[in-house]
């Protein structure tokens, strides 16, 4: 008969038992645990989902309050990993929440005292930003000449050896890994400077920084397939100053570093701004999680585009397009989901290859800035549905994050590249 439920005797019954739902923090407070966000969270088969993050965070705290010793506890171990280390930390979960929560953003916060010690390092990267990049090309460059002396199984064993010993705390080697860039783009106006068709063009740090994995056919790199498209579709491009020293501050800010992150974007804004004529030109960023970042923490009025936007915004009218013969694979950062460009990017893949084909249950590749090479399960079990999704026909894949389309690829088995080198094959 149920007792208790239907017929109670209890005149407090309405009040009895109920879920205890501690505050923890202001972000996720008014988390109803309905669990509308849980499809999209890249970490949802390997460790938590959003409101499971929210649902032990709540514990935790509760039992601070409570007066337990917290830091010595099983569940704040297992908090550190499950619900900070394998959080992509992108925030597609606040697009799915009825009340906007974004659990990223409570990772990102408990993520500044986790990286506190790393701070002067940090620093000091943020304040020689050129010097940064330049070691990341000669590690690219190491990489490319140990591989072809060792070859992909010796160096793979090698890497993984290292990271046995070091228990994970060293990254994984995937031959995917890009070589360094070699294209070096200055300072300067490219073409006619009386061109009323003008674009202003930022190449993120990545881009900067990465060529293409070894066995690409188009060995050319994103900061070349851009120019030269944007110079096939009669554009003048300007290169902003101080390009080498120039980031979002998307790294800083995916570790909970704020202050180094908003300093960064505040210096990246006040030359976008000088380089546009002050908002007149429109700006290219040709990776889209910077896109998204310098749009949300720019104070003036900046047109700025990541790759699709651009191209339909811009470039459809200004090229004859030719789709090629083939099928492709798109996959759609969670940044372009976040800033409502999934149509875009559609669009402009339909308008250069014949069939396109983009992944079900594919939200967010979660290899999120460098997780790929520190948490590499995080990305596998994001990407875990993609390889059975591929044609057999398909040879490659686009996308518009450099970073993402390392892993893409890697668990993909065909190479991903940015949509710009598509777009360059259709318009030849
Ligand atoms: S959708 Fe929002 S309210 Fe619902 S469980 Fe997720 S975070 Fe909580
Ligand atoms: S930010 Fe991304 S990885 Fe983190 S909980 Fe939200 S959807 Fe999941």
């Amino acid at each position: 008969m149920n007792p208790g439920v239907i017929i109670n005797d209890d005149p407090n019954a309405h009040i009895t038992h109920l879920k205890p739902m501690p505050a923890a923090d202001e972000i996720v407070d008014r988390c109803i645990e309905c669990g509308f966000c849980e499809p999209v969270c890249p970490s949802r088969t390997l460790t938590l989902s959003p409101r499971q993050r929210i649902v032990l965070y709540r514990e935790i705290q509760r039992r601070d309050v409570a007066g337990e010793d917290i830091t010595k506890s099983e569940l704040s171990d297992v908090f550190e990993y499950q619900g900070l280390d394998t959080c992509a930390a992108t925030g597609l979960c606040a697009d799915r929440c009825p009340v906007g929560i974004n659990t990223g953003d409570l990772v990102k916060k408990l993520r500044t005292a986790k990286y506190q010690k790393h701070e002067t390092i940090a620093r000091w990267t943020a304040n020689h930003f050129g010097s940064t990049t330049s070691l990341v090309k000669v590690g690219l460059r190491a990489n490319q000449l140990s591989t072809s002396v060792f070859g992909e199984r010796m160096m793979s064993g090698m890497v993984g050896g290292i990271r046995r010993i070091t228990k994970g705390t060293t990254p994984v080697w995937l031959p995917e890994t890009p070589t360094a860039n070699r294209h070096h783009l200055k300072h300067g106006v490219y073409g006619q400077p009386d061109n009323p068709k003008k674009v202003v063009y930022f190449p993120s740090c990545a881009s900067r920084t990465m060529g293409q994995q070894r066995d690409n056919t188009d060995q050319r790199s994103l900061t070349e397939v851009t120019m030269s498209l944007l110079a096939k579709a009669g554009y003048t491009v300007i290169i902003p100053r101080e390009l080498e020293s120039q980031c979002c501050g998307m790294p800083y800010d995916s570790k909970g570093m704020n202050r180094i992150a908003t300093s960064k974007s505040q210096q990246l804004e006040a030359l976008l701004w000088e380089a546009s004529n002050e908002g007149e030109i429109p700006v290219l960023m040709d990776t889209s999680p910077c896109t998204k970042r310098t749009l949300e923490n720019i104070s003036r009025p900046l047109s700025i585009f990541e790759p699709a936007g651009f191209v339909c915004e811009y470039l459809l009218n200004d090229l004859t397009l030719t789709p090629v013969n083939e099928t492709v694979m798109l996959h759609v950062t969670c940044s372009s989901r976040r800033m409502g460009l999934e149509d875009s990017m559609l669009r402009v893949a339909k308008a250069c290859a014949q069939d396109v084909v983009m992944p079900e249950h594919i939200q967010c590749c979660g290899w999120a800035g460098d997780k790929g090479f520190t948490t590499p399960e995080l990305n596998q079990a994001a990407t875990a549905p993609l390889r059975e999704q591929i044609p057999g026909n398909c040879r490659r894949g686009f996308s518009n994050s450099r970073t993402c389309e390392i892993g893409l690829s890697h668990h993909s088995g065909i190479p991903y590249q940015s949509i710009l080198y598509l777009v360059d094959d259709a318009s030849r």
